[in-house]
């Protein structure tokens, strides 16, 4: 029996978790990083021989036993500033990225922060834009509910009704399916699921982590070279690995 290979990483992907990218006075869900910080961010993993790509193609490269230097690079809500923020350090960092949208909120804002300040949310054209400069489009649900406290019908409502209205804004189903607040349970992993995603993202999985309940590491405004290297360092040695990845 062949020895097993000691360079071989474990299979636990790295994604990183981001939402609004803006210059924002006000923060109190720490939700905002400036186009400045996520450009040093994104740098960052450039220098260390790392690129940052959407959740789809880290999966899929990890499924084939490569992309070991693939990071996945997630924003969640779809806020308009996704495009005038975030896409142009990506486009000049040479990095992917997943949005995950909100089609029963298009155009809205984020009114299930009661404290924070509002933020405008993509409207169809400008998810299709971001989708036409090669962005994974993902589904956060229909209008970000928590799926652990959602009746039967308003889970297969946030989960397969969100999938259909992005087929029909882009063309194609979506892959990824992003839980709203990252609370989970077995019932939400399975109607996920069951919905057709491929995968889906969590925060926290604990013991439902798997390919529909991936793990992520929040990065934020304070995180600077150093910070961002121990959580990369501590997601290594902290997560379980995801089955059927290498
Ligand atoms: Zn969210």
């Amino acid at each position: 029996m062949a020895a097993p290979d000691r360079r071989a990483p474990a299979a636990v992907p790295w994604v990183a978790m981001y939402h609004s990218v803006g210059h924002c006075a006000e923060d109190p869900y720490r939700v905002t990083v400036t186009p400045e910080r996520l450009e040093k961010q994104l740098r960052w993993l450039r220098r260390r021989g790392l690129r940052g790509v959407s959740v789809a193609e880290l999966l899929a490269a990890r499924a084939r036993g490569e992309g070991h230097d693939l990071v996945g690079l997630t924003f969640d809500d779809g806020y308009a500033d996704f495009l005038t923020g975030a896409l142009p350090v990506l486009r000049r960092t040479g990095c992917t990225a997943t949005l995950f949208v909100l089609p029963g909120r298009l155009g809205g804002d984020n009114a299930w922060d009661p404290l924070g300040p509002r933020k405008s949310l993509l409207t169809a054209d400008g998810i299709r834009r971001a989708a036409d400069e090669g962005v994974e489009i993902g589904s956060h649900g229909l209008t970000h509910l928590d799926l652990t406290t959602a009746d039967d019908l308003t889970l297969k409502a946030e989960t397969v009704e969100s999938r259909t209205r992005l087929a029909g804004l882009l063309g194609a189903e979506p892959d990824g399916f992003c839980y709203p607040y990252g609370t989970i349970d077995r019932r939400a992993v399975d109607a996920v699921r069951e919905a057709g995603y491929v995968y889906a993202c969590a925060i926290d999985p604990g013991p439902l982590n798997g390919v529909h309940a991936l793990p992520r590491v929040h990065v934020g405004e304070k995180d600077n070279s150093p910070r961002l290297y121990l959580k990369y360092r501590l997601h290594r040695l902290r997560r379980r690995p995801v089955e059927g990845l290498r």
